[in-house]
C-alpha cells in the first residue's frame, strides 16, 4: 500500500483452480482487525477510504466490480465444471466458449451461478440466445423448426440441424449442473419464439 503497486489477487473458484484479478491496488490496512482493502479501479482508488459514494460513483463501482470480479469468476467457475468444452457440441476450445446465462443477467433467478450457466461456444450461444437453438429441462438440445428445413453449408447442417435432439454434455458434480426449472423457463420463451 505504501509504495503503491499493483498486485494480484488469486479467487479461489475450485480445489487447485484460481481466477487472477489484477491490476489490484491496496487502498486500507485494519492491523487490528487484520484486515485490508482492495481496489479494483484506478478511479476508485483516489477516492479516499470511508468517504460516501454519491448514487452514480455507486453505480460506477457496482458495474466494475461486476465486470472485473464478477463475471470472470463465473466464467471461471462455468469453465471448469464443464472441462472447458461446449456442452451442445463438446468443441473443446476455452477461447471460443463463453459461460452463457440461462436465466439473463438482471432477471430475478438471473445469478452468476454454475447451475445458472451453460458453457457454449460462440455459435451456440448466439443461437440460443437468438432463441434459434433451445435446451429442454431434460437437458436435450432442440433446433428451431424453420431452421431444420432450410438446406444450406457445413455450419448449418453439422453445426446446428445435427445437435437437434443430441443431449448436453453436462457437469460430472450433481451441483453444477443446469436447473431445470430455470431450464424450463427460458425453454418455454423458446418454444413462444
Ligand atoms: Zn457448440
Amino acid at each position: 500500500m505504501e509504495l503503491q503497486l499493483p498486485v494480484i489477487r488469486l479467487n479461489k473458484i475450485g480445489p487447485n483452480a484460481y481466477n487472477p484479478i489484477y491490476p489490484v491496488f491496496v487502498v486500507g490496512d485494519n492491523p487490528i482487525i487484520r484486515e485490508f482493502t482492495l481496489t479494483v479501479d484506478e478511479v476508485l482508488r483516489s477516492v479516499p477510504l470511508g468517504h460516501e459514494l454519491s448514487p452514480i460513483e455507486k453505480a460506477y463501482a457496482a458495474r466494475i466490480v461486476q465486470q472485473r470480479v464478477h463475471q470472470p469468476a463465473f466464467r471461471a467457475q462455468v469453465m471448469l465444471a464443464y472441462a472447458g468444452q461446449c456442452t451442445v457440441c463438446s468443441l473443446k476450445h476455452p477461447e471460443l466458449l463463453d459461460a452463457a446465462h440461462i436465466i439473463e443477467d438482471g432477471q430475478p433467478g438471473g445469478d452468476p451461478v454454475v447451475s445458472n450457466g451453460l458453457s457454449l461456444c460462440k455459435i451456440h450461444h448466439a443461437a440460443y440466445d437468438r432463441r434459434l437453438m433451445g435446451i429442454s429441462p431434460e437437458c436435450v438440445v432442440e433446433i428451431n423448426g424453420r431452421l431444420l428445413e432450410e438446406v444450406d453449408g457445413p455450419m448449418l447442417r453439422h453445426g446446428l440441424q445435427e445437435m437437434h435432439g443430441r443431449p448436453l454434455v453436462i457437469p460430472t458434480r450433481q451441483q453444477d449442473r443446469p436447473d431445470p426449472d430455470r431450464l424450463e423457463q427460458r425453454y418455454v420463451k423458446f418454444l413462444a419464439g
